[in-house]
């Protein structure tokens, strides 16, 4: 793979208890942090992996009924830890942003879509499809605030199952070749939500696969266990969840050396993120 530079962080919380995310979890109460990743293209330039959350979040569920979202989950966001803030704080302008993959529509993954109006945004189309298609007072119970969405959303977003080049993957079937150069690969990752992607990045370092929430925690991984049944409740397809989960862990004993990072997993991201943006240490 071509090499890429990457940089994560956090860009907000929400907090659960652990028995929610792995099935035989304790009842402690854990931060689910919305992680989002800066990758720096040799000819690309910025590229974002989702958005974490923002502020808006809390406008977005002021009123009922998208109110019970913010009743149901108990988020904290740092005003400093949005994304545009800790780039402006680098010196880095929103309209560097030139290209922002998401993985999922979920509010812990768009929340600072508004803050970069000139970026392309990928997503795969039935992501994308899904989300337009669905009724604004409504959307919550599956995630979706449609407050925090662009208006002009569907104009700006590529589909990447329609404008990539497909490449034959032994795991996942297919993969997408976001720039048509080995540089990001970007899979299908269903079951969490609809068309939820991941993405395969290689730095001078190591190989990473960002997968959003096809995972919560990597002990789900290792030993095997999928999260408490409740959460069938608010996943897209429990049939499609399992069989992802299946090929993440067929990916993780082919390839031991790629460092699996999903999004909400304090355990592994707690050693990746770092204070200030920096492309050294990834
Ligand atoms: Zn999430």
């Amino acid at each position: 793979m071509k090499k890429v530079k990457l940089y994560l962080n956090y860009a907000g919380y929400c907090v659960a208890k652990e028995k929610m995310a792995i099935r035989n979890g304790t009842g402690e109460i854990i931060k689910f942090h919305a992680l989002w990743g800066l990758i720096k293209h040799p000819t690309q330039g910025f590229i974002l992996f989702d958005t974490g959350y923002t502020d808006r979040f809390l406008s977005a569920t002021k009123y009922f009924p998208s109110r019970i979202y913010y009743l149901a989950t108990k988020v904290e966001i740092p005003k400093k830890e949005e994304i545009v803030n800790q780039l402006k704080a680098h010196q880095i302008a929103p309209d560097e942003i030139k290209h922002i993959v998401i993985s999922h529509f979920h509010a812990d993954h768009t929340g600072g879509l508004i803050d970069f109006p000139n970026a392309t945004i990928y997503a795969s189309s039935k992501a994308l499809n899904y989300t337009l298609n669905l009724n604004k007072y409504s959307s919550f119970t599956k995630g979706v605030l449609k407050d925090l969405l662009p208006n002009d959303l569907k104009e700006r977003t590529k589909c990447i199952d329609q404008i990539c080049i497909r490449k034959q993957d032994e795991v996942f079937g297919v993969k997408y070749d976001l720039f048509g150069d080995e540089s990001i690969y970007l899979v299908d990752l269903p079951g969490h939500a609809k068309g939820q992607l991941g993405m395969q990045l290689s730095t001078e370092k190591r190989n990473y696969f960002l997968v959003a929430d096809a995972i919560w925690l990597k002990q789900s991984i290792e030993k095997k266990v999928l999260p408490n049944p409740i959460v069938r409740l608010f996943f897209d397809s429990w049939k499609d969840y399992k069989s992802t989960h299946e090929k993440i862990k067929i990916f993780h004993s082919r390839y031991p050396e790629t460092l699996i990072v999903p999004t909400h997993c304090h355990q592994t991201t707690r050693d990746l993120v770092q204070p200030i943006i920096t492309f050294d240490v990834l």
